[in-house]
């Protein structure tokens, strides 16, 4: 396919050279979590071998280079999102930890009974809940823009929704379970004509588009570290700094203070304001080290390769003529949720997994879309850089397989 140098890639990840069930792995479970190449895997052993320590509070050597390895990712995830300054990045777990902080923080200082949120019916429970728990405190209403039946956004119906008591929308990027690519740009710029802010859930896009803050011109960013490469457990919250200085904390303790007495605390400055207790200092090592090797690749090179995947399994799969795709978006990253025949998909993954392929099926979390299909669940192949054509080939056979033991 193309030029893009797979199998030189598919070296980096170590992962995928083994084999279950005797048969070599094949991974399209990329949207749930990515495998991690040997550069962050070695950037995070070497913190441990050489940096390890708590940060910020130390004057020795070791917190210090600590500290300015942990405080230097935050630039280089500054410049990978082009946000205007690097204490508009928050380190967090990842995006659901992202998006319950601004739920939180932004519904005690912005949110009144009778106000409403937008968010969308193809959001991830992680972009509804948060919601949903603040709006109920709040006595506040959670509304969901309808989509169309190819899985994209009803975009007339949301323009329609916006009304005086819209407070926030809250919008995915790119969904989980159809790969959608929503246009948030659209979505944003007249959200702000009414003078609404706006989250964007990146979870799913990062990896596939990248991020570019200045040209979205978003209130708000999530996005988890594990989906693009990096380490479970680290995340980033981007938030304008206008209205991070006016959020109250998410959390308190040790690093969000200036002063603390026993009739009163003063909070630290932005971005340590949210950055409440020992931070994942390895999580940071390992995001760096994704991040440059995404840069290293080439966002543009990485998209051109996915959308080749894309295409050529969409088209076996169609061309399979029982198999519906649910997602058909003109504008999707590299997944495929789908239905074979009347097979229920936990069957199908089952046999599917005993072929040696890790596939996903289930309601992805996001039970409301799942339900606005009135489909029981999906098969979900996701696909990253490192999957080749014979894999997406390996996946056919193994419908095939589905269809004999199931047909
Ligand atoms: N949003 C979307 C669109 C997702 O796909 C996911 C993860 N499946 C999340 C949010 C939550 O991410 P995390 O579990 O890393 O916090």
């Amino acid at each position: 396919m193309g030029t893009f140098p797979v199998n030189k890639i598919r070296e980096d990840f170590p992962i995928l050279h083994q084999k279950v069930y005797n048969r070599p792995l094949v991974y399209f479970d990329n949207a749930a979590s990515t495998q991690k190449p040997v550069q962050v895997i070695r950037a995070i052993s070497g913190y441990y071998e050489t940096d390890n320590c708590n940060i910020h509070r130390g004057v020795h050597f070791l917190s210090q280079r600590a500290t300015e390895a942990y405080e230097e990712t935050r630039k280089v995830v500054q410049r990978f999102i082009n946000a205007a300054s690097s204490s508009e990045i928050i380190f967090t777990k990842g995006t659901t930890e992202s998006i319950n902080l601004v739920a939180s923080s932004f519904g005690k200082q912005y949110i009144s009974p009778g106000d409403e949120v937008l968010i969308s019916i193809m959001e991830h429970h992680s972009n509804i809940v948060p919601w949903q728990q603040m709006c109920l405190d709040r006595g506040a209403k959670v509304k969901f823009i309808p989509i169309h039946e190819n899985g994209e956004l009803d975009m007339e119906a949301f323009r329609k929704m916006v009304n005086e008591k819209t407070k926030l929308v809250a919008i995915t990027h790119v969904s989980n379970v159809l790969g959608t690519i929503n246009p948030v740009k659209e979505i944003i710029a007249y959200a702000h004509t009414y003078g609404i802010p706006v989250l964007v859930d990146g979870a799913q896009s990062i990896p596939h588009l990248g991020a570019d803050m200045h040209d979205l011109d978003c209130d708000f960013y999530c996005f988890s570290g594990h989906k693009m490469y990096a380490p479970m457990g680290i995340g980033v919250l981007y938030g304008k700094e206008k209205f991070l200085e006016t959020l109250p904390p998410y959390q308190s303790g040790g690093e969000m203070i200036k002063e603390v007495h026993t009739d009163r605390t003063t909070f630290n400055e932005l971005p340590f304001k949210f950055e409440a207790g020992t931070p994942n200092v390895e999580g940071v090592y390992g995001l760096h080290a994704a991040i440059l090797y995404l840069q290293n690749l080439g966002l543009d090179n990485i998209r051109n390769y996915e959308n080749e995947i894309l295409k050529y399994a969409t088209d076996k799969l169609t061309a399979m003529g029982d198999i519906r795709i649910i997602g058909t978006a003109k504008e999707k990253t590299s997944l495929i949720s789908f239905l074979i025949g009347t097979i229920h998909p936990y069957d199908a993954g089952v046999i599917i997994d005993k072929m040696g392929i890790a596939v996903r099926t289930g309601h992805h979390c996001a039970m409301p879309l799942i339900e606005w299909y009135k489909i029981p669940a999906t098969v979900r192949a996701s696909f990253a850089f490192y999957n080749t054509v014979e894999e997406i080939d390996s996946l056919v056979e193994a419908i095939i397989r589905v269809k004999q033991m199931f047909g």
